[in-house]
């Protein structure tokens, strides 16, 4: 494959994205001048170098969010609504931007890129709405005597860090809900790929966010801006999208000083296809399940469970499949799968593939990198993989399908339920009694029956067990960032 020259117009917006850091409304540079390179995943090549935000950066930051709390906090729900909606609006006209960025980052293909700007957007137009129907309670205490008033306040400045994989996404299901409620924030975006929160953040102050409501820290040192700040009374809450392994970490850390705590964390989503599914629309949905994104989502299907009676043919269609995409990078119209994020992300994934097929499981397509630049892997499944295996225990973040067998609907729930993960699961079957039976005993916050995309800006998107704690999008997400205040009520007169 031929490293292909940026084109003009990827690097007018390369240009156009700030390098620097976001702190009360002014875009600077980091205290020491350090800075970082951003690369493109199919090429390798420097995209961008950005200030590098040191730990003294961190706290300027947080100082100037505490600075703008008061005010923002008081701010009229409307007015924080329109902000949001202005964003939106924007966000919406540069669209084309937005995908092509996020495309040249992350590496997926473009068409993809544009479905995440449209689909992401959203959670910007919800949270309008939800701002100014964020409804407390009034009622009478039982015995009569009392009143009791139920109020929301914003929680307080917020910790917000968000992964690479879906990097507009990520931010605005944080930033979103928090400017709904009123809180300022300090915004450290996953060093991999931070332009589009750089870009982000721009459109927000376009948008007319107040000068240190939304501070934008991108850094090489993850821990050195959540180290300080986490220590710092002024912060109110940490909320993390990533890893397992680094949300223990920060769980741990925010315990020091009480701090509240979202956590979306890592998957490792069952696909099960039933005997009685109509097996082309279980295909279909598998490939958008596994190959969205290249399959690096935390809601990947990460482990095909398929009847014995139909996991032949299952296998066979899904294969062909599979085998038809076009690896390419993101920015070629006939791009169906971009590469993945690193080289040592499809090590990884080589890894868990090479000790499947050592353990007897056998490729039905793919099962190896692609040679040339950027860091491409085979759109791969493998058929007969042991239900004991490594591949079905952990996230494979790559384009790899693992197909295993059951024969009763008691052995696909046990088999779905043996994993510390519990984010998004999908289920195919005509019967909706069978559907909704499964989905009681599955341990899973999202449930997909029939479907292979469930994360909406209008639905509670979720985890149990060591997938995470808290909502993003519904009603349930601003809910994220406010505290309730009980007021005891009695007539002082005694009436
Ligand atoms: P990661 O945990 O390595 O990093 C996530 C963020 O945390 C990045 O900004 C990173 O710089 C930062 N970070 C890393 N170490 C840190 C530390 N010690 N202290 C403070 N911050 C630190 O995850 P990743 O590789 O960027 O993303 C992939 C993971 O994210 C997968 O596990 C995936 O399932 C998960 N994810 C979950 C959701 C969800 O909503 N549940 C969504 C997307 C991704």
């Amino acid at each position: 494959m031929l490293i292909p020259v940026p084109t003009l117009t990827e690097l007018e917006l390369l240009d156009s994205v700030p390098n620097g850091l976001l702190i009360g409304g002014q875009w600077r540079e980091a205290s020491d001048r350090g800075t970082f390179d951003v690369h493109d995943p199919a090429t390798g090549q420097v995209l961008a170098t950005l200030a590098s935000a040191t730990s003294e950066d961190a706290i300027a930051a947080l100082d100037a969010a505490d600075a703008a709390q008061a005010s923002w906090a008081r701010t009229a729900p409307r007015t924080r609504a329109e902000v949001l909606r202005r964003a939106f609006d924007l966000v919406t006209e540069r669209a084309e931007d937005f995908a092509l960025l996020m495309t040249l980052e992350m590496g997926k293909p473009l068409a993809e890129a544009r479905g995440e700007v449209t689909y992401r957007a959203e959670f910007l137009r919800w949270f309008s709405e939800e701002t100014v129907r964020d409804y407390g309670r009034y009622l009478t205490t039982p015995e009569g005597k009392n009143k009791i008033l139920v109020q929301h306040k914003p929680v307080g400045p917020c910790l917000l860090i968000t992964p690479w994989n879906f990097p507009l996404a990520m931010a605005t299901r944080k930033v979103a809900p928090a400017v709904a409620a009123g809180c300022t924030m300090v915004l450290k975006p996953a060093k991999l790929t931070p332009l589009t929160s750089q870009l982000f953040a721009q459109t927000m102050m376009e948008a007319g966010l107040p000068a240190g409501v939304l501070n934008v820290v991108s850094s090489s040192s993850a821990s050195g801006i959540s180290g300080p700040l986490l220590k710092d009374s002024r912060l109110r809450k940490v909320s993390f999208t990533g890893s397992t392994p680094v949300g223990k970490r920060l769980m741990a850390d925010a315990s020091h000083k009480v701090l509240r705590t979202s956590m979306e964390l890592g998957g490792n989503a069952p696909f099960i296809v039933f005997e009685d599914a109509v097996l082309d629309k279980a295909v279909e949905g598998a490939m958008v399940a596994k190959m969205r994104n290249m399959g690096e989502a935390c809601t990947a299907a990460n482990r095909f469970l398929v009847h014995e009676s139909v996991a032949q043919e299952f296998t066979r269609k899904f294969a062909a499949a599979m085998g038809a995409l076009n690896t390419g990078r993101g920015t070629d119209p006939a791009t169906q799968v971009g590469p993945l994020i690193d080289g040592g992300a499809r090590d990884d994934v080589h890894a868990l593939v090479s000790a499947a097929l050592d353990a007897g499981a056998v490729a039905a397509t793919g099962g190896g990198p692609v040679d040339g630049p950027g860091y491409f892997y085979q759109p791969t499944v493998l058929a007969n993989v042991p239900n004991d295996a490594a591949i079905l225990d952990q996230e494979i973040f790559g384009p790899v399908a693992p197909v295993t067998t059951f024969r009763t609907e008691e052995e696909a729930i046990r088999l779905a339920n043996a994993s510390e993960y519990g984010l998004a699961s999908y289920l195919y079957s005509r019967d909706f009694n069978r559907l909704l039976r499964v989905a009681e005993q599955i341990e899973f916050g999202m449930v997909g029956f029939n479907a292979s995309v469930i994360s909406n800006a209008a639905a509670p998107f979720c985890g149990v067990k060591q997938s995470g704690l808290g909502r993003e999008g519904g009603s349930e997400g601003i809910a994220e960032y406010t505290t309730t205040q009980y007021i005891g009520i009695t007539d002082p007169y005694g009436r």
